[in-house]
């Protein structure tokens, strides 16, 4: 491990690999298919490694990331967000026809009129076809379509637009609710899914009273699958974080009825200053991101307590908590981030070991495809 460059990526593949079993074998187990959000890691490789677990197939946020995916092998892809342009959708069609033709298929989800309008005139001179989700705000306050006290004639209509445009097919509703997945305690989690899984099951029924059937509703992160999964109404799980899992994921408090997931990612830093109060490392903002909080200090020796402050670009400080002693020049410090997405988007590739962080070997490095 000594030859690794600083700041770099690490990704424990032995942690990793525990983490992508759990959460398989718990979608088996609860009967829900799964659909990690591959947003998180970029990777193609990362992608066919959840799809050899069981994945039905992987979510993705924009164009560019399905593009590069689909060059990396993995067929069956869900843009679980907007595309408006018509560009993108243009690029959208391109690649919905490409899989298609190799055995795969491309999702969208949509929520409004002109998307649905646009989507279709693309895949219309394209000959190609697609499925689309329509989706609908379930608390979350972001895209989808407002589905207040079970009025879903906004959804109704959406889904009566895709279902007339020739190549469109309505496969059913996303219904993510991204402010719950970092909600600290267990029962505020809870209820949180409680009630978006419930206008999701009041939009389903209505949709079908209406006389469309929806064939899934599709939703859920790491931090609330098991209660997406419980509440009978979700058909898809699209967690992404747990396979890495960081250190905001980590603080949220833990419902032992779920499985636990464990800190794959890493930063390797190195310190390169001693002062008498605090060391600094190699590790600043440009290594890994800060949204949700610095990172913390991961000592698998356990002879240090230290805590990470963010001193600039290329810098951090770390101080002591307790009587912890300070680590000397040169050593090696690892961080878990504290938010992985933005984290993983800083960097080329993951250096990817196995047998541990300090004594481990380098087993490969692994490319961040969709950067
Ligand atoms: N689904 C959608 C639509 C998302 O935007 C996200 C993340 O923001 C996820 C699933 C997965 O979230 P996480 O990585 O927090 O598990
Ligand atoms: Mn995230």
């Amino acid at each position: 491990m000594a030859a690794v460059d600083t700041p770099a990526l690490v990704l424990d593949l032995d942690a990793m690999e525990r983490n992508l079993e759990r959460m398989a074998a718990f979608a088996r187990s609860a009967g829900v298919r799964l659909r990690p959000h591959a947003k998180m890691h970029k990777s193609a490789e990362l992608a066919r490694l959840q799809l050899a677990a069981g994945a039905v197939g992987v979510c993705v946020q924009k164009p560019s990331e399905a593009e590069r995916l689909a060059e990396g092998g993995v067929d069956d892809l869900y843009l679980s967000n907007e595309v408006v342009s018509p560009e993108k959708l243009e690029r959208v069609a391109a690649l919905a026809g490409a899989l298609a033709a190799r055995g795969g298929r491309l999702a969208l989800a949509v929520d409004s009129p002109l998307g649905v309008a646009r989507l279709a005139a693309a895949v219309a001179a394209r000959r190609a076809e697609l499925d689309v989700l329509v989706e609908i705000d379930v608390g979350q306050g972001r895209c989808g379509v407002p589905v207040p006290e079970g009025d879903a004639s906004a959804a109704i209509a959406l889904a009566r637009a895709v279902a007339r445009s020739p190549g469109l097919r309505f496969a059913g509703l996303q219904a993510y609710h991204g402010n719950a997945q970092h909600v600290r305690s267990v029962e505020a989690r809870r209820a949180a899914v409680a009630a978006s899984a419930e206008r999701a099951r009041a939009a389903r029924q209505a949709l079908e009273q209406a006389g469309i059937p929806v064939p899934l509703v599709t939703g859920a992160g790491t931090g609330t699958f098991a209660y997406e999964a419980a509440s009978g109404v979700y058909g898809e799980l699209q967690p992404g974080s747990y396979l890495f899992m960081d250190r905001d994921y980590a603080d949220n408090e833990r419902d032992p009825a779920v499985p636990r997931f464990e800190h794959a990612l890493f930063v390797k830093a190195e310190v390169m200053s001693v002062g008498p109060r605090y060391a600094v490392v190699d590790a600043g903002h440009k290594s890994h991101a800060v949204d949700s909080g610095a990172p913390r200090v991961h000592d698998p020796s356990g002879r240090f307590d230290l805590r990470f402050e963010t001193a600039g670009d290329e810098h951090g400080l770390l101080w002591p908590v307790g009587g912890s002693p300070l680590p000397a020049l040169g050593d090696a410090v690892w961080l878990v981030p504290g938010h992985c997405d933005p984290t993983v988007n800083l960097h080329d590739g993951y250096v990817a070991v196995r047998g541990g962080l300090v004594e481990g070997r380098v087993d490969r490095l692994i490319r961040v495809d969709a950067r």
